[in-house]
């Protein structure tokens, strides 16, 4: 197997190759999870890809697959043992939305009733017309070939 890439200054690249220490909950050969060190609840984890890939637009394709499933055990595990009702997935891609540490990561932030954990703001476009105009924008600037109008 081709070698993954690693950045030295990475903090992540530095706790799956163990020259940090972590909270580790979970790993395999293409993944490592881990509790955030501030956690936004008990038991918020973060589920990282071995190799360095800043973003999820660096994420080769094939790292999903191994990927989304390290989500969903680790996602069932907190549930199993957090005593929680669900949980949040978040990805924050690019310091415009908050990202920190690039090297691409899921949180997954177990919620419970009444946890107070606020939802993002619900905001409206003005007519379908207009949300219509830009999803055909978006998909035809990226030659996306796809159906559905509003
Ligand atoms: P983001 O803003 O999406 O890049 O999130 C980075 C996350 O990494 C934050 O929630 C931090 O609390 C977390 N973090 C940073 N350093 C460590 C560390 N050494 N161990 C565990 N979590 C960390
Ligand atoms: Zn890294």
């Amino acid at each position: 197997m081709p070698s993954r890439p690693f950045d030295a200054d990475c903090i992540f690249c530095k706790i799956v190759s163990g020259t940090i220490p972590s909270a580790c909950v979970y790993e395999d050969a293409d993944v490592y999870a881990f509790l955030d060190i501030n956690p936004i609840s008990r038991g918020h984890a973060l589920v990282v890809p071995r190799g360095h890939y800043p973003t999820l637009l660096d994420l080769p394709a094939g790292e999903g697959e191994a990927l989304l499933s390290a989500l969903r055990r680790v996602a069932g595990a907190l549930m199993a043992e957090c005593g929680c009702g669900g949980f949040n997935c978040i990805s924050n891609n690019f310091g415009v939305a908050g990202q920190v540490v690039p090297h691409f990561h899921w949180h997954i932030v177990p919620r419970v009733d009444g946890d107070g954990l606020s939802a993002w703001p619900g905001g409206k476009y003005k007519d379908n017309a207009g949300m219509g105009q830009l999803a055909k924008s978006i998909k035809e600037r990226a030659a996306f070939d796809c159906g559905g109008s509003i």
